[in-house]
Formats: structure tokens, C-alpha cells, sequence
């Protein structure tokens, strides 16, 4: 997919019942439809995923929110990678903030990772800082989360590897509040140069990095242009499908 831009939609716990699901998938799979220089990635609750298995559109995939590292057996509430890849799933998020709150460690997400990897899933990794501070100790978290987020990764994996860089305190925040497109080109040449470190020049150069935070078709262009990004994940404007089809039209015609 590299060139192409992804849109990554993250429907979290909406919306509320299968009819709503079905008519947003429908209206989502039409937008993409007509933004065919863009791939799509729907990312529903898992029990509306199986709507996804009749599309035939080629820009549009389906991916799951969050996935289990164990193959099956005693995880109460838990979904394997292997399940959600025999569903047609071929994303998944993983290492989500909203999940980290929850008590998800970067130890937790690596192993998330290598069971995606294992089921060839392609892994939209998750990281961002809480806050910033005037003495710049996010790049050292974030610096730490990579590593700690891809222990046990191989280079050669980490082509089916997006980095979603979500800074926490631009999420569900006011679109004007979403990172500015010069900070976040600075922060997109520190995660490669992190991944240059670590797996080398050629693989960080390969590298494909996601904004996430309070992006709408107001903004988009601004952000994926002067940002230097491949494309967004999208919290509340994927589950708004006038919005959402904007968004597309803004990010399509780059
Ligand atoms: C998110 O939670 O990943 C996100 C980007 O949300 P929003 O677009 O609503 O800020």
C-alpha cells in the first residue's frame, strides 16, 4: 500500500445496535468507493465485523480494534489474532490508548504484535505521549515505548508494521486543537530515526506513520501534507459518515 494514504476508522464501542452498524458500513464502503487513490480501514466492534465479508471493494478493509495474543483456550472476553484473520479481518490496532488506560503495558502490546504478525495481520501500533513538558522527556517515552512495544520484532516484519503516532492530549480533543503539522513533521523524523536505530536506515525510511487526534475534513489536508504523514486514524469523524466522506474527498484529492 505504500504511496497510498490509509485512513484508519476507529469506531471504538459504536454505535449502538446492528442496524446503525449495517447502514454505517454502507454509507462507508460508498465513500470509499468513490476515493479510490485511498485505502480504508474499518475497525467495527468485533461481533458487527462478519457485515464486512460481502464487500468487493478493493480500497476497503476490514480490521479489528484489539486483538489477544494466546491462540484460544481459558481468556474470558478475550479474541485471538487467528479469529479475527478468519473473519477477514486483515488489521488490527493495537496498543490503543484507550486500552493502555486500562492497564495494557507496552510488554503486552509486543506480544499483541508478534501474535498479529504470526497470523499475518498487519499491525497499526499504537504510541503517543500523555503530555508534553518544556524539557522534552517525551522523546524519551516514546523512544521507550517503541522498543518495549516491538520487543522480539524482527526487521524484516516491520514492512507490515503502521505506526499510528497519537499524541494522548490531541485525542477527542476540539478540531483546532489537533498537533500542529510543523511539530508533528519533527515527531514523525524522531520515530524514524528511533526506527532507524533500531532496525536500520532502510527500514526506517520504508516506514509508514499514521496521525491520530482530533482530524476532520477541516484539517486533514493541512496535517497529512505538511505533517509528512501516510494517512490517519480517525476516533469520532469514521463514526460520522457526512463528516467521514468529507474527510475521504479532502484526503483523496492530495
Ligand atoms: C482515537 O481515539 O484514536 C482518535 C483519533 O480519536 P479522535 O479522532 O476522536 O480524536
Amino acid at each position: 500500500m505504500k504511496n497510498r494514504k490509509i485512513i484508519v476508522a476507529n469506531w471504538k464501542m459504536n454505535p449502538k445496535t446492528d442496524l446503525e452498524a449495517r447502514t454505517l458500513f454502507a454509507a462507508t464502503k460508498r465513500s470509499a468507493k468513490i476515493c479510490k487513490k485511498i485505502d480504508v480501514v474499518v475497525c467495527p466492534p468485533v461481533l458487527y465485523a462478519p457485515f464486512f465479508k460481502k464487500t468487493d471493494s478493493k480500497n476497503l478493509f476490514l480490521g479489528a480494534q484489539n486483538i489477544f495474543w494466546e491462540q484460544g483456550g481459558s481468556y474470558t472476553g478475550e479474541v485471538s489474532a487467528e479469529m479475527v484473520s478468519d473473519i477477514g479481518a486483515s488489521f488490527a490496532i493495537i496498543g490503543h490508548s484507550e486500552r493502555r488506560a486500562f492497564g495494557e503495558t507496552d510488554a503486552m502490546v509486543s506480544k499483541k504484535v508478534l501474535a498479529a504478525l504470526r497470523s499475518k495481520i498487519t499491525v497499526i501500533l499504537c504510541i503517543g505521549e500523555k503530555e508534553r513538558d518544556a524539557s522534552g522527556a517525551y522523546y524519551e517515552f516514546l523512544k521507550n515505548q517503541i522498543r518495549t512495544s516491538l520487543f522480539g520484532v524482527k526487521g524484516n516484519s516491520v514492512k507490515n508494521i503502521l505506526i499510528a503516532y497519537e499524541p494522548v492530549w490531541a485525542i477527542g480533543k476540539s478540531f483546532k486543537d489537533a498537533m500542529k503539522p510543523a511539530e508533528l513533521y519533527e515527531m514523525t523524523i524522531f520515530i524514524k530515526k528511533v526506527f532507524a536505530d533500531l532496525f536500520g536506515a532502510d527500514v526506517a525510511h520504508a516506514l509508514q506513520i499514521l496521525y491520530g487526534g482530533s482530524v476532520n475534513f477541516e484539517n486533514a489536508k493541512s496535517i497529512v501534507t505538511e505533517g509528512q504523514v501516510d494517512g490517519f486514524i480517525i476516533g469520532r469523524e469514521s463514526v460520522d459518515p457526512e463528516n467521514f466522506k468529507k474527510l475521504l474527498t479532502v484526503v483523496n484529492a492530495i
